[in-house]
């Protein structure tokens, strides 16, 4: 099947508050000119240097999301354009997105990523490290970010029960601070980002709002 048909087959799964993010790391241009020619405009990337380089190349109006794991001596390279960095996993990382949004006049919107798997390979914050940037002092005073979400990814395993409550657990604590610390300047709660190609139909039925999709559209990738 082509790219075309398979994001057409992928939208037709999705209820309509849910947000595709096409993952097109690792593919070439061409792929993302098929996605975007279908109608699609939000796509994520998993490193900083290959998004640039395919912002520069491709139309204005797509929307780049980070995807992955972020170093905070990259972040001026993106901060002129990049619409969602999902993986934000500590206050650090976070005061460095403001300092280069500042820089270029804008808020970044930012989700921060929570640690739900059982592999130790994957990054994020505990609950309680969460809590603790949010009800922070120096969290209210950066003006240049905007939390709008939290992120996860499942354990990778076959076993929907243990990725079920992982998901679950996600939205649990999206659910608690949205009731607990309510609408700011700097945080919005809105999205909950969970769900890949293999899991995302069990993320969406857990409460997943933003789904990121790779394979499933564009193939499987060749490292
Ligand atoms: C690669 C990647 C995806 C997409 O994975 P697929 O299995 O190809 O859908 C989603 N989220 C993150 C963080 C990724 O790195």
């Amino acid at each position: 099947m082509s790219i075309t048909e398979n994001l057409k087959h992928v939208k037709n799964t999705l209820p309509a508050h849910v947000t595709l993010v096409a993952v097109s790391k690792t593919k070439p241009n061409e792929d993302i000119v098929e996605a975007y020619e279908a109608g699609q405009r939000v796509f994520g990337e998993n490193k900083i240097q290959e998004m640039t380089d395919k912002y520069e190349a491709l139309p204005k109006d797509i929307k780049w999301h980070m995807i992955g794991h972020v170093q905070r001596n990259k972040v001026k390279y993106m901060a002129p354009f990049v619409s969602l960095i999902h993986g934000v996993d500590s206050f650090r990382l976070l005061e460095e997105i403001n300092k280069q949004a500042k820089r270029n006049n804008r808020v970044i919107e930012c989700l921060l990523q929570m640690f739900i798997a059982e592999e130790d390979t994957k990054f994020g914050l505990d609950e309680a490290e969460l809590l603790e940037i949010l009800s922070s002092e120096e969290f209210a005073g950066l003006k240049n970010i905007k939390v709008v979400g939290l992120m996860g990814m499942a354990t990778f395993t076959d076993n929907q029960t243990q990725v079920k409550k992982e998901f679950t657990q996600l939205s649990n604590i999206f659910a608690m601070c949205k009731e607990r610390y309510g609408t700011k300047d700097n945080l919005d709660l809105n999205i909950v980002s969970m769900g890949m190609s293999n899991d995302y139909p069990l993320a969406i039925e857990c409460g997943s709002t933003m789904v990121r999709i790779g394979s499933n559209i564009f193939g499987s990738r060749n490292y």
